[in-house]
C-alpha cells in the first residue's frame, strides 16, 4: 500500500452535520488523519507555525465569521503548499469563480465540488495526492529574463518550435497543427511562451520571434506536403508585429521562398496589449486576407478578443478559449457562452475551432453541437515535430475505438 493514505488533511464547515459526514468519508476510504474544524479562523491556527505538516485542505465558502474567500486570501499569507478542495452549496457559478480566485493566487486546487459531496468524488480527487511533503508544487517565482538574454537565445537558435495537431470533429482527420514557441534554455530547460513573449513585445524582438517560428514551421508544412500529406499551419502573430505595414509583404515572401501555399497559412490574433495602431493592423489584416492568408481571432471569448474585433476585421477561423470549452458539456454557463460563440462563427461563415479539448466529454459535446475543429489535450499535446506521426498513428487508433 502507497502512502497516500497517510496524509494530514484538514477539513473546515460551519455546519458540524456535514463536517462529521465529510469527516467519515474520509475516513471509510481510509484517511485517518483528519483535523475538523467549524471555523475558517480556528482552521488557520491549526494551520499555525507549520502548516507543512497538511497536505489538504478542503473549506467550504459560504460561513458565517470569516468566509471561504476570505480564508483564500489568508492562506495564500501563509507558508502553505498543499491542494486546496472548495466545496459549496451556492450557486456553481460562485464556486468556479472562487476556484479562479484561488488559481490566479496560484493555489494549488485540486477541485470544486458541489454538496453533497459524493465518496466517489472523494477519492478521485484524493487519487494523486501523496504523503510526505511532496504534494502540490512548492510555489516558486518565476524566471526572470531580460532582452539580452532573449536576443542571444535568437541568435543561437535556442527558440524552436513545438506542434499541436487539430483534428476534424466530424470525421477525425488530422487537419492542422498550431506552431507554440519553445525557448530551450541551457540552464533552465524548456522555457514557456508566458515567460517571454511579453518581454519580446516589450523589447522590439518579436518581429525577429514572429520570423524565427514562421521559417520553422513553413519549412515543417513544406516537408509534410512532400510526403503527400497537406495540412495547415496556424502561427501566433502579436498585435506588435502588425504595426510595421511591411508585415503582408514579408508573409506573402516567406511562404512563396519555402513553397507553402498561403491558403495552407493561418495567422492568429489576440489583442495581448492595448492596440497601438488599429488603422495599421486593421490595413495589414486585410491585405493578408485578400491575399488568403487565413486570420484566426484566438482565444476568443476573453477580454483581449472582443466582438469589435470580430466586426471589424475579416477574420475567417474562431478559436474558443478553453476556459468555454473544457467541462461546457455540464456547465449551463459554459454551453450558453460556446453555443453562443460557435453561433456567431457560423453565421459569419468562419470555422470554429474549440481549444482546451481535455476530456471525453468535452469531445462528444463537440460532436453533438458540431464544431468544425477541435485541439487540446485530449487529442494531443504540443510536441516535437518528430513525435507527430507516432501521435497521428495512435490518434487514428483512439478515434477508431470512439
Ligand atoms: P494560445 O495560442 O491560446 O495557445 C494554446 C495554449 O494552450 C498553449 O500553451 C497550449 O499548450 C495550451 N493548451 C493546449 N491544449 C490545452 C488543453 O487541452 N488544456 C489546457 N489547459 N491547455 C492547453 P502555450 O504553448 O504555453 O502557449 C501560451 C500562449 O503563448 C499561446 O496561447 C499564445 O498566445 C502564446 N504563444 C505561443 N507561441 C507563440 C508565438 O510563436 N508567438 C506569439 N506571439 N505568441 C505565442
Ligand atoms: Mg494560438
Ligand atoms: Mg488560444
Amino acid at each position: 500500500m502507497s502512502d497516500m493514505y497517510e496524509i494530514r488533511i484538514l477539513v473546515i464547515d460551519d455546519e458540524p452535520f456535514f463536517l462529521k459526514i465529510l469527516t467519515r468519508q474520509l475516513n471509510n476510504l481510509g484517511y485517518r488523519d483528519v483535523v475538523a474544524c467549524t471555523r475558517a479562523e480556528d482552521g488557520l491556527e491549526a494551520l499555525g507555525a507549520d502548516p507543512a505538516t497538511y497536505q489538504v485542505i478542503f473549506c467550504d465558502l459560504g460561513m458565517p465569521g470569516m468566509d471561504g474567500i476570505e480564508f483564500i486570501r489568508h492562506l495564500v499569507g501563509t507558508a502553505y503548499v498543499g491542494g486546496l478542495v472548495l466545496i459549496s452549496g451556492e450557486d456553481p457559478r460562485i464556486l468556479q469563480a472562487a476556484q479562479l480566485l484561488a488559481k490566479a493566487h496560484k493555489l494549488n486546487i485540486l477541485g470544486a465540488v458541489e454538496k453533497p459531496v459524493l465518496p466517489t468524488t472523494l477519492a478521485d480527487i484524493l487519487k494523486h495526492v501523496k504523503g510526505e511533503a511532496g504534494c502540490g508544487r512548492v510555489r516558486s517565482a518565476p524566471q526572470r529574463y531580460c532582452a539580452d538574454d532573449l536576443l542571444a537565445a535568437l541568435d543561437r537558435h535556442e527558440l524552436i518550435n513545438h506542434y499541436q495537431p487539430q483534428v476534424s470533429v466530424a470525421s477525425g482527420d488530422f487537419v492542422a497543427v498550431e506552431a507554440l514557441v519553445r525557448w530551450q534554455h541551457p540552464m533552465d530547460g524548456m522555457v514557456f511562451p508566458d515567460q517571454f513573449i511579453g518581454l519580446a513585445e516589450e523589447s522590439n524582438l518579436i518581429g525577429r520571434l514572429t520570423e524565427a517560428v514562421l521559417l520553422e514551421g513553413l519549412r515543417f508544412i513544406d516537408d509534410r506536403n512532400r510526403s503527400g500529406m497537406d495540412i495547415n499551419l496556424s502561427v501566433n502573430v502579436s498585435m506588435d508585429n502588425l504595426v510595421h505595414l511591411e508585415f503582408p509583404d514579408f508573409v506573402m515572401r516567406v511562404a512563396s521562398d519555402a513553397n507553402v501555399p498561403v491558403t495552407q497559412l493561418v495567422l492568429e490574433v489576440t489583442e495581448s496589449r492595448l492596440m497601438k495602431d488599429r488603422l495599421i493592423s486593421l490595413d495589414n489584416l486585410t491585405r493578408l486576407r485578400l491575399k488568403k492568408v487565413g486570420l484566426s481571432i484566438d482565444d476568443f471569448g476573453t477580454g483581449h478578443s472582443s466582438l469589435a474585433q470580430l466586426r471589424d476585421i475579416p477574420f475567417n477561423e474562431l478559436k474558443i478559449d478553453r476556459g468555454f470549452t473544457h467541462g461546457a458539456a455540464d456547465n449551463p454557463a459554459l454551453r450558453a457562452i460556446f453555443e453562443g460563440s460557435m453561433g456567431m462563427a457560423k453565421h459569419l461563415g468562419m470555422v470554429c475551432v474549440a481549444e482546451g479539448v481535455e476530456d471525453e466529454a468535452d469531445w462528444q459535446y463537440l460532436r453533438q453541437v458540431g464544431c468544425d475543429l477541435a485541439q487540446g489535450y485530449f487529442i494531443g499535446k504540443p510536441m516535437a515535430a518528430e513525435d507527430l506521426p507516432g501521435w497521428h498513428v495512435s490518434w487514428q487508433a483512439k478515434w477508431g475505438r470512439m
